[in-house]
């Protein structure tokens, strides 16, 4: 059965039979089209349909899986187009302004899903592991361009736009996310985007970033201290990478997102840590930076062999500093494969 049989039954079973998709990452999914911002797909049981304006005629000729609709304006088109059929529409991705328009144009209310594809997309085709796996390489590589550069005297911001330009340069879509730089103190931020804070001696740094390559998002995390550091943070350190060890041995088909991030916030609590340890364990990445299977202890997400996580504990003490330690890794039959491929033994520059 293809994709979309797929979804055709799924729609059957909630009672209707025509799916307008509006959140990008889904357009994308569904189409290959890169501008999903600018188009929606509908699938109805003839027909699934990219429907994009006239700006996107040659660009949706080419890359467009779909059949391609262009129209003025897909809210005017798609009513008619899915006339006399049962119209369900992702909820969280479709504005209540839009929702209420459609609905005046349909004559009746669209049945609001929600999550409708995310399932689907929990498992990575050859091709999607190909292009996670080439993020994975080009996030690597910048990560080893820039650690020279750290050292004290240097602006977060500096080695975060290295980091970008280097991956752009290797092909990379972008930045994929805000880079985080943060040193000293600021490392105590578990999302500290890289500032105009100048790196000190006695830091220690956190880079959180990843390259993004056909619209797959790779991330990592790594930890490097400028010259020696305060014993407590070394402490830190060495607990952070025993846990993300730990957790991301533990990554098997089978396992539970909860079971995983049991194994690193125990660890942790045997440092006394717990309480630091204050997100989630990881997150799956694709299309989206966070996309399923959620690994935390609220998760009853299973892996299976085709998943991509992130494992990423990490511990912050506020007013004095923090750590994480993130690679990417694949499900495979038998356990795990790590995408990320940057040493992460402790590493003093
Ligand atoms: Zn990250
Ligand atoms: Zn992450």
């Amino acid at each position: 059965m293809s994709l979309l049989d797929d979804l055709r039954d799924k729609l059957a079973g909630l009672s209707a039979d025509a799916l307008l998709v509006t959140g990008p990452a889904n357009v994308r999914y569904l189409s290959g089209f890169t501008s999903p911002e600018d188009a929606v797909v509908l699938i109805t049981p003839e027909a699934a349909s990219l429907v994009t304006d006239g700006r996107y005629t040659a660009q949706a000729g080419e890359e467009s899986r779909l059949e391609v609709v262009i129209a003025s304006s897909w809210e005017e088109r798609v009513p008619e187009m899915a006339s006399g059929h049962r119209l369900a529409v992702e909820g969280e991705y479709l504005s209540l302004q839009r929702y209420r328009r459609l609905s005046e144009r349909l004559g009746s209310e669209p049945l609001a899903t929600e999550a409708f594809l995310a399932p689907f997309r929990l498992i990575k085709t050859a091709q999607e592991i190909a292009d996670l796996r080439e993020a994975a390489r080009i996030t690597d590589l910048a990560f080893e361009r820039v650690v020279p550069m750290i050292e004290p005297g240097v602006r977060e911001i500096e080695v975060a736009l290295e980091l970008e330009r280097h991956m752009r340069l290797a092909g990379s879509n972008g930045a994929g996310f805000h880079i985080i730089v943060a040193s000293g103190t600021r490392s105590a931020m578990p999302h500290g985007v890289a500032s105009t804070k100048t790196i000190e001696a006695g830091d220690l740094v956190t880079l959180d970033f990843g390259a993004v390559y056909n619209g797959y998002h790779a991330d990592m995390t790594r930890a490097v201290a400028v010259g020696p550091i305060a014993p407590e943070l070394r402490r830190l350190f060495d607990a952070v990478l025993e846990a993300q060890q730990a957790a991301l041995d533990a990554v098997a088909p089978g396992r539970s997102g909860s079971d995983l991030d049991a194994v690193a916030r125990d660890l942790l609590a045997g440092h006394d840590l717990a309480e630091a340890f204050s997100h989630s364990l990881g997150h799956g990445t694709g299309l989206e930076i966070h996309e399923g299977p959620r690994l935390s202890h609220r998760s009853d997400d299973v892996l299976a062999p085709g998943m991509i996580v992130t494992v990423e504990p990490g511990v912050y003490l506020p007013g004095f500093g923090g750590v994480r330690v993130e690679d990417l890794a694949l499900v495979t039959e038998s356990g795990r494969e790590v995408l990320s491929r940057s040493p992460k033994a402790f590493r003093q520059v």
